[in-house]
């Protein structure tokens, strides 16, 4: 038996997501004297997997899987399982592994336990650590069947490097018809930015920053920082900013290192969706905020003259280091 953890990827390359859950891989795969399969698609160079400890890589090319489509993507990790007699099969917390994770299950007859963090708190019964009620809460999960299907939450456990040989084999997959009944027509990419998936920073703004016209503040801390750029749901709502960039509840989820918020009074709603993220520094005129409950850093203070201000100061800190 070996852990199988799909490495997923973004045009030929691996996502970090992928470094991560090999690194949880590793770990788990240690304590149960096991090995860690990883299987990617249409990648170009799997060996940047052996750093994290895999053993072992399917390489799967295939121009039909050059959009995601879940049904075939499951379709894949499935037979790599059944092939590996894998009996614990690993995925990231991305949209994408999200959206195709309860298929992979049903296709193994296995349990589903999404949100993990952390390794898992008993090996025999199979229990693990999730989070719930949208971040608020931990609970305890039990997985009973004998094939398993975890999804780990991002940025809770890590990059941690450990070699290994790394053995690699072409792994060709029977697509059936039914595998693209939804298919991708066309894709269309915001580019040149860093998106909030992919963020390891990320700049956000609320209705405090009065219009569109005002986004240049939060656009040039984020250039500073290399971060991605967000709002609240009434700025994307009121058309100042793009619906793609609305985190929270009924937006993106967040989960970065640093979620600098500016301007947003830090409701319930919006803080379901950010609050895994590791450091959140809020800028909000009213030291009131509800927002100030949750923040790591707080600034109280008008955003016109704050950010500017914080702005140059790191871009001089940068300058000189
Ligand atoms: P406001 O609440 O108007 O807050 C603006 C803040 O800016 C205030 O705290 C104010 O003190 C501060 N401010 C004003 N001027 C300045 C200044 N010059 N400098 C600094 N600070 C200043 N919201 C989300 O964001 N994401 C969601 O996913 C989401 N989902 C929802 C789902 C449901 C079902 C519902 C009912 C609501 C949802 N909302 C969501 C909306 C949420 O309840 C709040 O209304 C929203 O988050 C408020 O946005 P805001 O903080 O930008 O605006």
């Amino acid at each position: 038996m070996s852990i199988l953890i799909y490495a997923e990827s973004a045009e030929g390359k691996f996502k970090k997501v992928a470094f991560e859950l090999a690194s949880y891989a590793k770990k788990v795969a240690e304590t149960s004297g096991t090995t860690v399969t990883a299987v990617t698609v249409n990648t170009t160079d799997a060996s940047d997997l052996s750093k994290y400890g895999v053993d072992k890589v399917l390489n799967v090319s295939n121009d039909q899987l050059k959009n995601f489509t879940a049904k075939a993507y499951a379709d894949v990790i499935k037979q790599a399982s059944e092939k590996e007699n894998a009996k614990l099969i690993l995925l990231s917390s991305t949209t994408d592994s999200l959206y195709m994770a309860p298929l992979v299950a049903v296709g193994l007859n296995a349990s589903f336990a999404s949100n993990v963090v952390g390794l898992p708190v008993s090996m025999s019964p199979f229990q693990v650590k999730r989070t719930a009620f949208s971040n608020k809460a931990f609970v305890v999960t039990e997985l009973e069947t004998e094939v398993k299907v975890l999804s780990l939450a991002k940025n809770s456990y890590g990059l941690v490097e450990s070699s290994s040989s790394l053995t690699q084999e072409d792994f060709n997959p029977t697509l059936h018809d039914g595998d693209f009944s939804v298919k991708v027509e066309s894709l269309e990419k915001s580019s040149g930015k860093v998106t909030i998936a992919d963020a390891e920073v990320v700049v956000s703004g609320g209705r405090g920053l009065k219009g569109p016209e005002n986004w240049g503040l939060v656009e040039d801390l984020a250039s500073v920082l290399g971060a991605a750029t967000a709002c609240s749901k009434p700025v994307s709502d009121l058309g100042w900013r793009p619906h793609s960039e609305h985190v929270g509840q009924t937006g993106k989820p967040v989960a970065t290192n640093l979620y600098i918020a500016i301007g947003i009074s830090g409701a319930i709603q919006h803080i379901a969706g950010i609050n895994s993220s590791k450091v959140k520094v809020v800028i909000n005129a009213d030291p009131e905020a509800p927002f100030f409950k949750v923040a790591d850093y707080g600034i109280v203070g008008d955003a016109f003259d704050i950010v500017p201000r914080l702005t140059e100061k790191l871009r001089e800190f940068k300058a000189n280091s």
